[in-house]
């Protein structure tokens, strides 16, 4: 089929790819609790799923440290040059845009909030502070069709998104993205996710930043 005929539909992922670095992993890094190193490692290296991966990282950081925690997320955070052009892009030519993020709530949300991206287009983790460790919590988990453990399930939300009505674009850099990535129609890269599009055989647009995407997207609209 086409691809005139097909709306488009963009997947775009948070941690390392909105945002310049990986939020998840500057957290980690800078609480420095005994024994991340090795969850992170087994993670990216898929031994370890990334639900039971990144419940265990959140779970070596105590609840009490809630503030500091969310704090530091929000002020370390960078977004990527061209965001707010992409959305700007993709609002004129009538693309849909997802935020499709296996990263958590109290972060996602406040990030995105100076942008205008309706909430139900924006899909990330929940989390708990209730009980003395922080504990993630996985509204959006994989469905019959996935047995991948993805925390944030994003082939589940493409699924939604049938191949025959929709062209399915993904944009992402890492661990989050693997999946999504063999399902999309075309997919743009960065970091690990160029390794693993490269060891799967699928084509992908390499990107820095978000105007690298609208100039290869302006190419196919
Ligand atoms: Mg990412
Ligand atoms: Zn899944």
């Amino acid at each position: 089929m086409s691809s005139t005929s097909r709306s488009k539909v963009i997947f775009c992922d948070f941690d390392g790819t909105i945002t310049v670095n990986d939020n998840i992993v500057a957290i980690i890094k800078h609480f420095n609790p005994d024994g991340w190193e090795a969850i992170v490692e087994d993670i990216v290296s898929e031994r370890k799923s990334i639900r039971e991966g990144v419940g265990e990282l959140f779970r070596l950081l105590p609840a009490s440290r809630r503030k500091e925690v969310v704090e530091f997320a929000i002020n370390n955070a960078q977004i990527r040059e061209g965001f707010d052009e992409l959305l700007r892009f993709c609002q004129y030519q009538s693309i849909d845009f997802y935020v499709t993020s296996g990263g958590i709530d109290f972060f996602v949300y406040p990030l995105l909030q100076p942008f205008d991206i309706p909430e139900d287009h924006i899909f990330c983790n929940g989390s708990s502070f209730e009980g003395s460790r922080i504990e993630i919590l996985w509204p959006h988990p994989c469905d019959h069709e996935c047995s991948n453990e993805c925390g944030m399930c994003k082939t589940t939300i493409m699924r939604r998104f049938p191949a025959e009505h929709y062209e399915r674009i993904l944009i992402g850099d890492s661990v989050t993205d693997f999946e999504g990535a063999k399902i999309a129609d075309i997919v743009f890269a960065r970091s690990h996710l160029i390794d693993k599009c490269r060891e799967l055989g699928v084509s992908y647009t390499p990107f820095e930043t978000f105007h690298d995407v609208i100039d290869e997207l302006e190419e196919i609209v």
